[in-house]
Formats: structure tokens, C-alpha cells, sequence
């Protein structure tokens, strides 16, 4: 298909879409959708508008601030303890589906599967719940001696009775000498998780980051430098964590897959901070830098291409030592990703993708596909803001479709309309397109596979994509629009 045959069916998709709601919803959805290209002109990157109220009433993908808070930032960190506080419920359905990977010994020293909660009931509600807070906390200690702190992560009905969680943690710090954080987390909060994220970032700010007991003894090498933003989905930090060791650099710290405590404390005796998701942790990475004058670099370890530049522009931050050590990993890992390009990319070649996703990507994983022969024709952000859609600009590879906070009806028809081969989206709208017949795979926690990052997990993405959509099974089933050409 042509650029301009797609990018004029691409429009013509949104004019339908859009048909079907009532004029002040029409307008206000209207400014979240739009095309863009790779090409100089202003596209929707540029004016989509996103960080906004959700329509009332539509099938939003969003989360909540909780799950910003403790679904992403607080809760991989492995040896503290998350307690979930309120009713049972929010704490149950966020555990373990992210697929945060770490080592130790669960309920010994790390925590990260179990579900901490204070399920609150009625009489809490009315009464309040801050004295079963305190004993939950004080049971906490006891049963589990080995935690290296507790994060207090609220949930919606701690905002509107009006607890004093912070009260509470003070205390209990005060008594036991343990780091214990309430965070205001309280799911109504903002427009999506991107407030959770945020508020989590600055409460690492306010008590993490003040606690030097770690720092002090910390020898450093010119070479350090911490992962930021990386949740070690399917072991993503760890195959990140190898490559850069392999360059000649040490990684002091993982935020937040697979990390301790101290690993966080440590962070600000890094020579540079690497930044993968830049929408949940740029704000503590702006933090560090004012604070402690570490800069900050963003990178994308989708994908060789995208790993080979990242590595490259990692590299020319410190000597040549380090420089030309990276060139032989380069060279030693493009043999084999050039190996895994070979095999996949004739069973891929020209297959069209839509993707829609949250964090970094929506446009981190584009390079990744367009390395197998692949093109992304449309992309959107659950609770991206302007600054990501200005950074998607450059990963385009041709007339894409923009969806921010895209709700389930506009999905189902942009997919009907633009008939992809693979629909790449997340846990929500996994078993819709599935039902409906078409090849999916689930990019907020790799389904059960992964790691995605780096070149070691670039084959495990190709194998992936091509169990995806040439799996024999699609031999006895049909696309939607395949099925209504035959009925005709
Ligand atoms: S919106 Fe409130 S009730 Fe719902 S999951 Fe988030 S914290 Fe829990």
C-alpha cells in the first residue's frame, strides 16, 4: 500500500470513527486522533492532545494512580514491602502480572509476588483505619525481620476518609528505625497512572533519596551508572545489565526491577543515569541531576539498530576504552542478530503491525519490527504526554495512525478498517482481537515470554512475532474482514 493510499484511509477511519458519538464527545476525541509521518511537516505528534480526562462512559485502557505507584515503580523493588492499603481487592488484581522478575527468596528477603493488604472493610471506612494500618505494619516486622523497609501504597478510599497515612508511617519509622513511605497513591488521582508514577517518584525523592547510610562507604569507578526505568519484565534488565557490563561499565543499580533498597539509595553515585522509560521515572532522573549533577540519557535496547546507536551514544559519554570495547560488542552481537534478521525476516517481511501501549513503547519497540521487515501503521499512548508523542516523531517509518487514550471502540474499528497482520497492545485488549481472529501479542508484560531487551532477547521477539501470525492455527480460522468477503 502507498503512503498516500494509507495515510488517506487512515483519515477516512478516523472520520468514521468519530461518526459515532454525540457532538461534544466527537470534539473532544477528535483531538487525541490524527496521522503523522516521518516527513518535516507538523503531524499529530506535534498537536495530539493527551494527559486529559478519559470520556465518561467509554471503555478507557487506562489505570489508575495506584497501579502507576505500585504497579510500576514501588512495587519491583524487591526487598521492601508494598502494602496495599484499603479494600483487598486492588492489591489481589495487581499482583504478580507484571512479570517483574528478581532473585532471592520469597518471603524471606524478597517480597515482590506476595499480596500485602490491610483490607479494609465497612468499619474501616467509617471509623478509619489508621490504628489497623500500624498493626499491620508492626505484623509486617515481625513476620518478615529480613524487609529493608515498607512502602504504603493507598488506594481510593484512604483519600476520601481522610486517613493520615503519613502520620502513621512517621511513627512507625520513629519506633522501629525501619524506612516505612506512605504514598498518596489514591487511584482517583489524576487523569490515568502517569500521576501514580509521578507521585512515586516523589516520594523516592523525599525519603530515599535524603538516606545516605548506604552512600557513605561506596567506592566508586568511573564507570558507574544505573538503569533507570527498567521493571525487568521476563528478565529485561538483566539482559540489559549484561550488555553494559560487557562494554567495561559497572551498574550500581537497577530502578526498580530486580532492586533493593540500597540500590535505590546508591543511585545518586552513578556517573550517568540510563533512562529506558522515560514517562515513569524522568522525573527523578531531573531530580538527580539538579540535585546531584548526574545527567541523564535516555537509550532504546528494542531491536539491534536501535541497541547498536543506543550503545554508541552510551559510549561516547566516557573514553576511548570504553568506546572501542563497545565496538567489539557491537560486532560481536550483530554476527548473531544478523543470523536472527535471516531466518525471521523473510516470514515477516511487509507484515503490518498497530501497536498501542504505554510508557516508552508505543514508539521504543517501532525499530524493533522495521529490523524484521516489519512496518507500524498505527500507534498511541494509554497516558503518554506531549513530550512522548514529540519524541514518537522520530521512530516513524511512514504515515502512522495516533490514538491517545484510545478506548476499545475506536481500536476495534481502526483494526477493522486498516486490516493489520498483528495487533500488539496490551492484557485488556488482548482477548478482543484474539476473539475476533487475529494475531496479537501482549507488549506490556510480553505475555509469558520475554526478555525483550537487548540482542540476546531480539531473537526471542522475532520467534515471538512469527509464532504470532504464522502459526498453523490461523490455517483454520479467519480475519474478520476475510470472513465478510466470503460471506458477500
Ligand atoms: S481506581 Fe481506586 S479502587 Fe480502582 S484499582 Fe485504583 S486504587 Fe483501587
Amino acid at each position: 500500500m502507498g503512503p498516500e493510499t494509507l495515510e488517506s484511509l487512515q483519515k477516512q477511519a478516523i472520520a468514521e470513527v468519530l461518526e459515532a458519538y454525540p457532538e461534544k464527545a466527537k470534539k473532544n476525541r477528535a483531538k487525541h486522533l490524527g496521522t503523522d509521518n516521518p516527513e518535516g511537516v507538523k503531524g499529530s505528534c506535534d498537536t495530539t492532545r493527551s494527559n486529559k480526562q478519559t470520556v465518561p462512559g467509554v471503555m478507557s485502557q487506562r489505570g489508575c494512580a495506584y497501579a502507576g505507584s505500585k504497579g510500576v515503580v514501588w512495587g519491583p523493588i524487591k526487598d521492601m514491602i508494598h502494602i496495599s492499603h484499603g479494600p483487598i481487592g486492588c492489591g489481589q488484581y495487581s499482583r504478580g502480572g507484571r512479570r517483574n522478575y528478581y532473585i532471592g527468596t520469597t518471603g524471606i528477603d524478597t517480597f515482590v509476588t506476595m499480596n500485602f493488604s490491610t483490607d479494609f472493610n465497612e468499619k474501616d471506612i467509617v471509623f478509619g483505619g489508621d490504628k489497623k494500618l500500624k498493626k499491620a505494619l508492626e505484623e509486617i516486622d515481625e513476620l518478615f525481620p529480613l524487609n529493608n523497609g515498607i512502602s504504603i501504597q493507598s488506594e481510593c478510599p484512604i483519600g476520601l476518609i481522610g486517613d493520615d497515612i503519613q502520620a502513621v508511617a512517621k511513627v512507625h519509622k520513629k519506633e522501629t528505625g525501619h524506612q516505612t513511605v506512605a504514598v498518596s497513591c489514591e487511584g482517583f488521582r489524576g487523569v490515568s497512572q502517569s500521576l501514580g508514577h509521578h507521585i512515586a517518584n516523589d516520594m523516592i525523592r523525599d525519603h530515599v533519596m535524603p538516606d545516605t547510610s548506604h552512600r557513605k562507604d561506596f567506592e566508586s569507578t568511573p564507570y558507574d551508572v544505573a538503569i533507570i526505568g527498567d521493571y525487568n519484565i521476563g528478565g529485561d534488565a538483566w539482559s540489559t545489565r549484561l550488555i553494559l557490563e560487557e562494554m567495561g561499565l559497572r551498574v550500581i543499580a537497577q530502578w526498580s526491577g530486580d532492586a533493593t533498597y540500597k540500590e535505590l539509595a546508591i543511585a545518586p553515585k552513578a556517573k550517568l543515569n540510563l533512562l529506558h522509560c522515560y514517562r515513569s521515572m524522568n522525573y527523578i532522573s531531573r531530580h538527580m541531576e539538579q540535585e546531584f549533577g548526574i545527567p541523564w540519557m535516555e537509550y532504546n535496547f528494542f531491536g539491534p539498530t536501535k541497541t547498536t546507536e543506543s550503545l554508541r551514544k552510551i559510549a561516547s559519554f566516557f573514553d576511548e576504552k570504553i568506546q572501542e570495547q563497545t565496538e567489539k560488542v557491537i560486532a560481536k552481537y550483530t554476527a548473531m542478530t544478523d543470523a536472527v534478521i535471516a531466518k525471521f525476516r523473510p516470514m515477516l517481511e511487509g507484515k503490518k503491525v498497530m501497536l498501542y501501549v504505554g510508557g516508552l513503547r508505543p514508539r521504543h519497540v517501532i525499530g524493533a519490527y522495521e529490523d524484521l521487515g516489519m512496518e507500524v501503521i498505527g500507534t498511541g499512548y494509554e497516558f503518554g504526554h506531549g513530550d512522548d508523542y514529540k519524541r514518537t516523531k522520530e521512530d516513524l517509518g511512514r504515515s502512522t495512525l495516533i490514538y491517545d487514550d484510545a478506548n476499545e471502540y475506536e481500536l476495534e474499528e481502526f483494526v477493522k478498517k486498516l486490516r493489520p497482520d498483528l495487533v500488539a497492545a496490551g492484557v485488556k485488549e488482548k482477548y478482543v482481537f484474539q476473539k475476533m481472529g487475529l494475531p496479537f501479542r501482549q507488549m506490556h508484560s510480553w505475555d509469558y515470554s520475554g526478555p525483550y531487551h537487548g540482542y540476546d532477547a531480539f531473537a526471542i521477539f522475532a520467534k515471538d512475532m512469527d509464532l504470532a501470525m504464522n502459526s498453523p492455527v490461523w490455517n483454520h480460522t479467519k480475519a474478520p474482514w476475510d470472513k465478510e468477503v466470503e460471506g458477500a
